[in-house]
């Protein structure tokens, strides 16, 4: 039998405007660099100016056409501005992925109410308030616009200690999209998640060698993810191809998630 060729697609994102919040770094900036790659206009939103601006600078290098836009996603006001600057650009969006997340570690004892709060604000809250800010935008690019959120395998299906106000967000998440894609469906604005397992980003690096050791450990395809492997699942969710697909979720994790047992993936 001949060998058969699968031609790599570029370009399918012509002509499409993608908004990617937290994307300076890790997931978020690999979203930015494979939506970019596939021919679409990407605004990476961040709080983080410097690594923001270094970001789209090394993807403009690259022949890509990519905006940095400082922004914080605990504020409309900065949102709103962000959506104001993405308008006077571009006119519309068609992708938006909201990525922003943070993940500081806190037993529940000592968690304090401000812990909680912060780690609220950016993760749940932050998503709806970017939702809220870019919607008027995304309804502009409908039929056919796309939101696709980055929530965890923690939360939704697995838990670890020291992570409840986190876990409850990305759980949240999930919720907030259900309810959301019945509200968008009638624009055909889709709405799906990614739920990442352990990757390695600069924010896990934080996590310390011991915990990445014994995430590698757990992980049946016995490494790390790349911030790549989440990103190639958002083109596909932000493509015309998952045109039928909304309020779904999608698990990129190496397999963590099967093992009944620690004996079965010795
Ligand atoms: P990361 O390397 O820490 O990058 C996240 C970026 O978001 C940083 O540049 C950060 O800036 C920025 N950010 C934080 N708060 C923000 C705010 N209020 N407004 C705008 N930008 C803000 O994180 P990551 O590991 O790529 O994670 C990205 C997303 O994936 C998060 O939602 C996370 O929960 C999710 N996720 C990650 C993993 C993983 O294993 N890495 C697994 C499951 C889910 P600063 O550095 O200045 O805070």
């Amino acid at each position: 039998m001949g060998q058969v060729t699968i031609p790599r697609v570029y370009n399918r994102l012509k002509d499409k405007v993608a908004v990617v919040t937290g994307a300076a770094k890790g997931i978020g900036r690999a979203i930015a660099s494979v939506l970019s790659a596939e021919g679409a206009r990407v605004f990476i939103l961040d709080a983080d100016r410097e690594a923001g601006e270094r970001s789209a600078e090394s993807l403009r290098n690259l022949g890509r056409t990519v905006s940095f836009v400082h922004c914080d996603v605990t504020s409309l006001d900065s949102l709103l501005q962000a959506a104001d600057e993405v308008e006077k650009t571009s006119s519309r969006l068609d992708i938006l992925c909201c990525n922003a997340g943070i993940y500081p570690s806190a037993m529940l004892e000592q968690m304090s109410e401000a812990d909680w709060d912060r780690v609220q604000n950016v993760n749940l809250k932050g998503m709806f308030l970017t939702i809220k800010a870019f919607l008027p935008l995304l309804k502009k690019a409908a039929p056919g616009s796309r939101i696709v959120l980055t929530s965890s395998i923690t939360g939704p299906i697995t838990g670890y200690p020291g992570w409840t106000h986190y876990a409850s967000t990305k759980a949240g998440m999930l919720g907030f999209m259900r309810s959301a894609a019945l509200e968008l469906a009638p624009y055909s604005i889709t709405i799906n998640a990614v739920l990442p397992g352990n990757i390695l980003t600069e924010g896990l690096e934080g996590a310390g060698e011991d915990y990445l050791a014994q995430m590698t450990a757990a992980v049946p395809l016995k490494r790390l993810g790349k911030p790549e492997e989440v990103a190639y699942a958002v083109l596909f969710l932000a493509s015309d191809e998952a045109s039928f697909i909304t309020g779904q979720t999608l698990v990129i994790d190496g397999g963590q998630i099967l093992p009944e047992s620690r004996e079965a993936i010795l």
